[in-house]
């Protein structure tokens, strides 16, 4: 039987270990995020990141300008939040509106300020391995393998995806824990062989249940970053069976990882509730550097 590796859990250790941090600041640490327009997966990520704020002690501000704003009205935006000493992180909401330019809108975010480490001076320090904003899906990851004892050194770790949201960033951050890393992506022949090999297996796609049985070495961790829906009763009970109908799913096929994997994290309580704790402990870390001796 293999191990359910619980997000939960561990999101509950890392803000414990973050709290007394973020008490101990001269000042409230600050959260500005910055929500365009009115799509409602969005809205409720934000939610979760101003509760998440709240339950921490962090000051959080919302913003929140129509779906209609332009490149540079954005950009005045992300300027004033880079001058205020209050705001310790600053977190733009993707995706924006087709008219404005986000690469612009991530350029312009102080790489101090930059908790989500997207910023290419923060992707450099990941590259280099250099102290600073790490992405916070991946870094909580690798928070999660380390709280379980999994152990990455020497091991054989496959990440699908190539994003640089989740699975670039995922490989060198594996890659600095010592772990022989490979990455595949859409192009990758012989994709199932590849998984095969893994010890952690990391699956950052976006399609439902692609990662089935025959990927995964009997015993390994697989680590599942995907939040697909369903949308018919059919597709969930072709995979859930007719009595269990669920409309969230990751990447992994959730019932063949049960009797394949070692341990695996579920969905929805794995992967999910890591990512906002380490936004949590990015803007802590940023105000602690944004502080020191004031
Ligand atoms: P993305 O669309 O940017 O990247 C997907 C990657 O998967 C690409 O690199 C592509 O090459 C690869 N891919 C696509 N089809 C493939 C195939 N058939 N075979 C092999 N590789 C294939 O997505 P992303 O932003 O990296 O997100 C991936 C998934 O993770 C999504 O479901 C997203 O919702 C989820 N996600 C979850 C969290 C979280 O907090 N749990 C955070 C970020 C993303």
């Amino acid at each position: 039987m293999s191990r359910v590796l619980d997000g939960k859990w561990v999101r509950d250790q890392i803000q414990e270990q973050w709290k007394p941090r973020a008490a101990s600041l001269s000042r409230q640490a600050g959260l500005a995020v910055v929500l365009v327009g009115n799509d409602p997966a969005s809205q409720i990520y934000v939610r979760n990141k101003e509760q998440a704020c709240q339950a921490m002690g962090i000051y959080s501000e919302k913003i929140t300008p129509p779906d209609t704003i332009t490149t540079d009205e954005l950009l005045a935006i992300i300027h004033s939040l880079n001058q205020r000493e209050e705001i310790d992180g600053i977190l733009v909401q993707m995706p924006l509106p087709k008219q404005v330019d986000s690469r612009a809108v991530l350029l312009a975010i102080r790489p101090d300020k930059d908790v989500d480490g997207f910023h290419p001076i923060n992707v450099g320090n990941l590259v280099a391995n250099i102290p600073g904003p790490r992405p916070c899906t991946p870094s909580g990851i690798i928070e999660l393998l380390k709280i379980y004892e999994i152990p990455m050194a020497g091991k054989h770790a496959v990440v699908i995806g190539r994003s640089d949201i989740v699975g670039k960033p995922m490989a060198l951050l594996l890659l600095h824990e010592n772990a022989t890393v490979t990455v595949c992506h859409s192009k990758t022949p012989d994709l199932p062989a590849e998984c095969r090999r893994a010890d952690i297996l990391v699956a950052a796609i976006g399609r439902p249940a692609f990662v089935t049985r025959d990927f995964i070495k009997p015993g390994a961790t697989v680590v599942d970053v995907g939040i697909n829906r369903l949308a018919t009763p059919e597709e969930q009970a072709a995979i859930f069976g007719e009595n269990k109908p669920r409309t969230v799913i990751g990447d992994v096929h959730p019932v063949q990882v049960v009797d394949a994997a070692g341990a695996y994290t579920p969905v929805p309580g794995g992967v999910g509730p890591l990512t906002i704790a380490m936004l949590m402990a990015n803007t802590i870390k940023a105000a602690e550097a944004h502080t020191v001796g004031r």
